[in-house]
């Protein structure tokens, strides 16, 4: 008997605002093409975004990637902690400070995940125009696993802080 591999559709956010951020995400797109049983379907365009956090903060470059994947979402995340490593991410004592990348594992196919290391979907993501504006540019009709519609979501939050590069 052949088992057919369960196939996961996940969407990832990136982020940076340290060190030429535009090249941070095209090197960290690369590096989501390189992990094993996934594969890279669709980008996002960039965007620029104002910094949320401590302090007068550089602008962000955010975006959003599909991607496909026979991972478990904690396998996946480690996958995407170790890109963050490999492209100089300090993990300082405050939340939110500066950084060369982050990549925030939003969606994983309809689930919710709730573990120490792993709440999907992630918990902030409908609170930011950053994250759901390159969601809708990769799927206009995306919902939320409760059913919410992004598009919504998007409408009920300012609009500021985020233009399109
Ligand atoms: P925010 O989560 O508000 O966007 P952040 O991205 O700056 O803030 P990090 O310092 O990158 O936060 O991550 C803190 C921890 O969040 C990580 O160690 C990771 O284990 C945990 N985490 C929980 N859920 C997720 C998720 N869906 N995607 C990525 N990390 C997550
Ligand atoms: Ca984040
Ligand atoms: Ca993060």
């Amino acid at each position: 008997m052949t088992h057919q591999p369960v196939m996961h559709r996940v969407y990832i956010g990136l982020g940076s605002n340290l060190d030429t951020p535009l090249e941070q995400l095209q090197q960290a797109l690369q590096h989501l093409a390189q992990i094993p049983q996934t594969t890279l379907k669709a980008v996002s365009g960039f965007y620029g975004s104002s910094a949320v956090g401590p302090g007068t903060q550089p602008d962000y470059v955010n975006a959003a990637a599909e991607l496909h994947t026979q991972l478990a979402a904690h396998v996946l995340l480690d996958h995407l902690q170790a890109i963050e490593q490999a492209q100089g991410r300090v993990r300082g004592p405050q939340q939110w400070s500066p950084r060369t990348l982050d990549l925030d594992l939003l969606l994983y196919g309809d689930e919710c995940i709730a573990t120490e290391r792993l709440t999907v979907p992630h918990p902030r993501m409908t609170e930011r125009n950053f994250v759901l504006q390159p969601l809708l540019d990769l799927n206009a009709d995306l919902r939320m696993p409760d059913g919410r519609a992004v598009q919504a979501l998007l409408h009920q939050l300012p609009s500021g802080g985020l233009w399109r590069l």
